[in-house]
């Protein structure tokens, strides 16, 4: 190795703790606000780190987490990874046969547990204990822990009583850093490895102007939950810059939010579209202060349009970008070129509200079916591949889903996209048929496989329709049985896929079809169903009553 240390996420607590040992991590937690700073994060963390290598890891192991953002979960983010081991953290909104499915499939060996999820996890494990064989222990993150039938320890005793200096190892830049699952259009959850060198890359990247840079003089609010793809990596890259970290807690409601920024002085913050949708709504209803908000970052799913009017018009700059778990997650980020800053508003605005200008590090590509290359003129589009020094190219444990999806070192992204004459990119469709709804993946293909298996149903097709809040929300187009009671039907459906899955799976809407229209190979042609149901609008005034969620 040429350069004189590895490529880790270590020398960014590293800095912080030298620099800014006064600077703040404000956390919402179930016990209240709590307020330290990096001295004493990097304390706590070295105690954590002690504390693991105590319980004999620290060479590759996996260890879970089942949490919200608050600060223990942002010290197993620095904690596990420094320290050899493997932090994995795991969406607790999942249904739980894919919680059961992710765990088995990563042999987790501890899974660290908020007191909120505590029942969910609970269940999971008494409906199917098989899939935790390798956890030898739950970690629930508080000062004590609740009633519980699992084996569990409290957090701060587990960490209680350990050094608050740790020998950090020096690792090798291929170890696997982190783990996070995205869901499968098709099967199961599909795990996405994270080195540290795609880590400390990705910190890097975002770093850069034409990332999401973080400064000592900015206060940070992820939004975007940390079990999903490290919430974007703003906690490393926060720290890397120095910045004051606000972690906003268990299911954090607009006023919460609008407290936290007042309160705070928060001046940057991300989330999915829907939280925003949420704020917005809050913001007109009451008088909040968002005079020390700079930026406001948006992905996961298309930032609408009025919502960038509406930041701009709050002094807020909505920031576009568009990133996936495989891609650790930020590829694109939407600012404005240089020669677009002397373009009218709307000219400006048709630019930002694309998905973005590729970050540096990163090359893409845009074919279309044949493989060849489309030009980039804002009208052709295809599918883009992408490939980096943080972009996955491969499946943990998984080489079926590896063959299918990576090409010549490229990510195939399932995203279909154009690209305009400056490079913004922007995406035109999923060829995914998942549905996104408030930043979370709906598979369309399971919903449909329930619905089928109930005795009323003899074909179902499960399509995403356009939602005000959630920006999709799934509906059902059933074709009954023969001798099934269509007035009862909607209720029926309602109740069977909750018996299997969380009440935000259940389909929005059942309209009643004649029959599925499929393609010559004989698959669901979703493409024509979407075409006639896809507006909501002409959904409205077919869906039964009795269908719409309470
Ligand atoms: P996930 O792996 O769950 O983060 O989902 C990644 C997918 O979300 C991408 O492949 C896109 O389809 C979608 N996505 C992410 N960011 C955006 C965005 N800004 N606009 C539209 N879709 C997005």
């Amino acid at each position: 190795m040429p350069g004189g240390s590895p490529q880790t996420l270590r020398p960014f607590l590293w800095r912080a703790e030298q620099l800014y040992p006064d600077t703040e991590v404000v956390s919402r937690t179930h016990e209240g606000i709590t307020r330290y700073d990096y001295g004493t994060y990097a304390d706590r963390v070295a105690q954590l780190a002690n504390a693991l290598d105590d319980a004999g890891y620290g060479d590759g192991e996996r260890l879970g987490t089942f949490c919200w953002n608050h600060h223990r979960h942002f010290e197993t983010y620095f904690g596990i990874p420094g320290m050899g081991a493997q932090l994995h953290t795991i969406n607790p909104l999942l249904p739980d046969k894919h919680v059961q499915y992710i765990v088995e499939n990563a042999e987790d060996e501890t899974i660290f547990v908020d007191q909120s999820f505590l029942p969910k996890l609970e269940g999971a494990v008494a409906d199917d204990p098989d899939p935790f064989d390798s956890v030898e222990r739950f970690v629930v993150m508080g000062e004590s822990v609740p009633e519980t039938d699992l084996d569990a320890v409290a957090y701060d005793s587990f960490i209680d009583g350990h050094s608050t200096t740790y020998d950090w190892p020096e690792l090798e830049e291929e170890r696997p850093a982190g783990l996070c699952y995205t869901s499968g259009t098709t099967g199961r959850p599909k795990g996405v490895e994270y080195t540290q060198q795609m880590l400390w890359s990705h910190t890097m990247a975002l770093q850069t102007p034409q990332g999401l840079p973080l400064a000592e003089d900015d206060v940070v609010m992820p939004v975007v939950p940390m079990f999903h793809v490290n919430a974007w990596g703003l906690p490393f890259s926060a720290t890397a810059g120095g910045a004051k970290h606000v972690y906003p807690g268990p299911q954090p409601e607009p006023a919460d939010l609008a407290h936290l920024i007042e309160s705070e002085g928060v001046t940057i913050t991300a989330g999915v579209p829907t939280v925003w949708l949420g704020l917005m709504d809050y913001v007109k209803e009451n008088d909040v202060d968002l005079s020390t908000l700079d930026r406001l970052v948006v992905g996961g799913s298309a930032a609408p349009e009025a919502m960038i009017r509406f930041f701009d018009d709050h002094g807020v700059e909505l920031v576009h970008a568009w990133g996936m778990t495989e891609t650790a997650p930020v590829g694109a980020v939407s600012h404005l070129k240089h020669d677009l800053e002397d373009a009218d508003y709307e000219t400006q605005l048709e630019k930002r509200s694309k998905q973005g200008l590729i970050v540096p590090g990163l090359e893409f590509e845009v074919v279309d079916d044949e493989g060849e290359a489309v030009p980039h003129d804002g009208e052709a589009y295809g599918e883009l591949l992408i490939r980096g020094p943080w972009v996955t190219t491969e499946y943990f444990a998984r080489p079926e889903a590896t063959e299918q999806e990576f090409e010549n070192g490229y990510l195939k992204t399932g995203d279909v996209v154009s690209v305009d004459e400056d490079g913004y990119i922007k995406i035109v469709d999923r060829s995914k048929d998942v549905i996104k709804s408030g930043g979370e993946w709906i598979s369309s293909q399971e919903l449909e496989n329930e619905l089928m298996a109930h005795e009323s149903v003899s074909e179902a097709a499960v399509i995403g329709v356009p939602h005000e809040r959630w920006q999709e929300r799934p509906l059902a187009l059933v074709v009954p049985a023969e001798d099934a009671d269509t007035d009862s039907l909607a209720g029926e459906l309602r109740e069977h896929v909750l018996d299997s899955y969380p009440k935000w799976w259940v389909p929005d809407s059942v309209v009643t079809i004649d029959e599925v229209p499929k393609t010559a190979t004989g698959k669901f042609d979703k493409q024509t169903l979407r075409e006639e149901y896809g507006d909501k609008s002409m959904v409205e005034g077919r869906v039964p009553e009795d269908a719409a969620p309470e």
